[in-house]
């Protein structure tokens, strides 16, 4: 196919030279992965893809080819994909926003890039819908995809990378949206694909747009202490860097800042200051060393390191003998250097290296020339046998679902081992009865306890890295309500809730029955709809609920009579619930003409309520969201809920403020960490009642090995109140830190 003819308008002729100079760019970034024959296949999917997209532009004003070219070359040059991959991004956007047919694609391209379009095509619209359980539903097919060809993710990872670095062009309200779900989903995913690089400017983008400020703050700061920071790194590397030389390593070495994100989950989570985090940078050095030397020549490098430096014992981590289960291999230590203070040293290979960067898609190019690589890949395997094993088998709610499954996306992992000695990955903080799910669901459902290094341990126990674990079952076993408390995987979780959906469907039958006898004792007829009206009544969410509570002895005859009652006044009808939509335009149209929904103005018509989740207090920064039976629940923006909220029901967000002149009391939480003195807490809480007047609720203090640590519960009037408390608290002799927290 051939491009269209030289434009007939200068600006659109320096365009034209424009895209061929990006495409020649993406052609270099491939350069790697290209064998012969691949740069024809290429072509032909730029020519088709410039031609399908020529009249598109993006928001920006620019060419729409820019976009699939940028695509492409993420997907060449910082993930490593091939020529496949390469064409697939190319024409990632055809079928869905063009002309072009898949039938066109399988047609010019052949099946395999066919079924990777389909599928990207398939998961575009994932977040478009306006019903969270079809988003919901749309990420499991989407997560279902990822199982048949990891490169639909890959490919739809560089796409989100892109649209994320060029989000400044998009509304305020749609750069929420999308910085809020690639937080919420892309960036766990990224991780969980070892592509370390992408998901860590995934989280810095979108923490750029969610929480600005914050982000600004943080990255002026980085700048103004690179200086300092240089002087230091060149000081601590230099003599190590002479002897590598000396004892023949190729090497790299140079100092990393930790990322924006993870600076500010350590100044926002654990409520240290900037100035006080002491591992901002990590020193990485890379050998270039032969495969089969490279564990040898990574201890080396280890021993030299601590011949200059004193090696913290509680922080080595030996990643290169056990990787982690998303396929990073590096050897950490922390070290004290220079002027007192700890820093942290990276030892890895160029190979270890570039996986740690790119994930998995780089780990498989060197398939060939590692031995041993065979058990990470199959590790690889063995997680996308429990997606699908989790996907496929599940009947739950698919938002919760998504929820537990989120969770595990970013779990840090232990190994444990079989009692034939099989290692076994897990998330941390795994319990005895994972562990058990995790063998075979039928082990799992007849676990009644575990032996643990030979010891007897309940189902609940949480098991650590290097654990031996022999599972005890029985016939007359079967899965509790409570396993759901303490299990942590995704996995046990659907396994055990679908278990109990099925003990309950078996109850429900039982109680339909009984239903049906109790029904035609009381002259009442059994039909649907009677059921229905019954069920309303009591403000069940389903008829197998109704019957579930029958069998349970929860609803009686007195119940159905007084229903009954109620049904024959001919001038009452059953009140219906109303819909979330319902809900949603109803609070929409009193809001109409108001900015935002002002908090503690008693003029309000709408009913709202303050989220108990983060308890905001005046002062906070928060937004209303509309719940069906209890009006608007105000959130703080950090809420750890706001996120799931604001990308999946950005439609039920409202705008909310403080107003002025309240003068009510909130319930909020203070944590204090310090050296146990005596006389401390009396400080401290003098402080707290007397000097602020301040209404104490409850107060807790735990002291250990000389440390002490307290939690507070108080009534404050708004965030100054509360900052000045926090700043007077923290001048009291013997305390190190204090951090507001949620009050449960
Ligand atoms: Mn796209």
């Amino acid at each position: 196919m051939a491009t269209k003819p030289s434009g007939v308008i200068i600006d659109l002729e320096a365009e034209r030279k424009e895209i061929l100079k990006r495409y020649r760019a993406l052609l270099k970034a491939s350069r790697r992965q290209l064998e012969k024959g691949d740069k024809q296949i290429i072509r032909k999917a730029f020519d088709v893809a410039l031609e399908a997209h020529k009249d598109m532009r993006r928001k920006t004003g620019e060419p729409y080819i820019y976009h699939p070219i940028a695509v492409a070359q993420i997907c060449a040059e910082e993930i490593g994909l091939g020529t496949t991959s390469i064409v697939c991004a190319l024409l990632h956007d055809t079928v869905e926003d063009t002309d072009i047919t898949l039938d066109d694609v399988r047609g010019m391209f052949g099946e395999k890039v066919a079924k990777i379009i389909d599928g990207l095509t398939k998961i575009s619209g994932v977040f478009d819908q306006q019903t969270n359980s079809i988003q919901a539903e749309n990420f499991r097919k989407m997560l279902l995809t990822l199982s048949d060809d990891i490169r639909v993710i890959l490919i739809k990872l560089a796409d989100r990378l892109h649209n994320m670095r060029t989000l400044e062009s998009m509304k305020r309200d749609k750069q929420l949206k999308i910085a809020s779900e690639t937080m919420y989903l892309y960036a766990p995913l990224a991780h969980r694909l070892g592509l370390n690089a992408i998901k860590t400017e995934l989280e810095d983008l979108g923490l750029k747009y969610t929480e600005t400020e914050e982000y600004d703050d943080i990255a002026l700061k980085l700048k103004e202490t690179e200086p300092e920071r240089k002087r230091f790194i060149q000081k601590f590397i230099l003599p190590i860097s002479e002897i590598l030389k000396e004892q023949g390593f190729k090497a790299r070495i140079f100092g990393r800042p930790k990322s924006i994100y993870s600076i500010y989950n350590k100044v926002r989570f654990k409520g240290v200051r900037f100035e006080e985090i002491y591992d901002i940078f990590a020193i990485r050095i890379i050998i270039d060393t032969p495969s089969e030397r490279e564990k040898s020549d990574c201890w080396r490098v280890y021993s030299i390191v601590t011949d200059f430096y004193h090696p913290n014992p509680d922080r080595l981590r030996d990643w290169i003998s056990t990787p982690r289960a998303n396929g990073y291999e590096s050897l950490h230590t922390t070290v004290m250097g220079p002027d007192g203070k700890w820093v942290e040293v990276q030892i890895r290979t160029e190979r270890m290296d570039e996986v740690a960067e790119k994930g998995y898609a780089a780990h498989w190019k060197y398939k060939d020339a590692v031995t041993g690589v065979e058990s990470k890949e199959s590790q690889l395997e063995e997680w996308l046998r429990k997606i699908r094993d989790v996907l496929e088998s599940t009947e739950e709610n698919a938002l919760d679902f998504i929820d537990d499954f989120k969770l595990n996306l970013f779990a840090e992992e232990i190994f444990v081992f079989t009692p034939k000695g099989e290692m076994r990955t897990l998330p941390i903080d795994s319990t005895a009865l994972d562990f058990a799910f995790d063998i075979h669901t039928k082990v799992g459902e007849s676990c009644i306890g575990a032996k643990v290094n030979h010891k007897l341990v309940p189902l609940s126990h949480s098991l650590k890295s290097g654990d031996q674990v022999e599972i005890l079952t029985s016939k007359k076993q079967q899965p509790k309500e409570d396993w759901l408390n303490f299990v942590v995987t995704a996995r046990a979780k659907s396994k055990i809730k679908a278990a109990l959906k099925e003990e309950k469907r078996k109850v429900a039958e039982e109680g339909r029955e009984l239903l049906e006898r109790k029904f035609e004792h009381q002259k009442i007829e059994f039909t649907v709809q009677n059921i229905n009206e019954l069920q309303m009544y009591l403000r069940l969410p389903s008829a197998q609920e109704l019957f579930y509570r029958v069998a349970k002895g929860a609803i009686s005859v007195k119940h159905i009579k007084a229903w009954h009652k109620e049904k024959l006044k001919p001038t009452k009808t059953a009140k219906n619930e109303p819909s979330l939509e319902q809900v949603v335009k109803e609070i929409r149209g009193k809001k109409a003409g108001e900015d935002a929904l002002v908090i503690g103005d008693n003029l309000t018509k709408i009913e709202y309520k303050l989220s108990p989740c983060c308890n905001p207090i005046p002062g906070d920064d928060v937004f209303g969201f509309i719940t069906i039976n209890e009006g608007i629940k105000i959130h703080r923006v950090t809420c750890p809920n706001a996120l799931q909220m604001m990308s999946n029901y950005a439609y039920r967000i409202v705008k909310a403020r403080w107003t002025q002149q309240e003068q009510i009391s909130f319930l909020a939480g203070i944590h204090i960490t310090g050296i146990d003195e005596v006389g401390l807490v009396n400080n401290v809480t003098k402080i707290i009642s007397s000097e602020l007047s301040v209404n104490m609720r409850s107060l807790s203090f735990d002291t250990k090995d000389g440390t002490f640590e307290g939690t507070i519960m108080l009534f404050v009037h708004d965030t100054m109140h509360l900052t000045e408390l926090i700043k007077k608290l923290r001048k009291v002799n013997g305390v190190i830190a204090v951090t507001r927290i949620n009050p449960n």
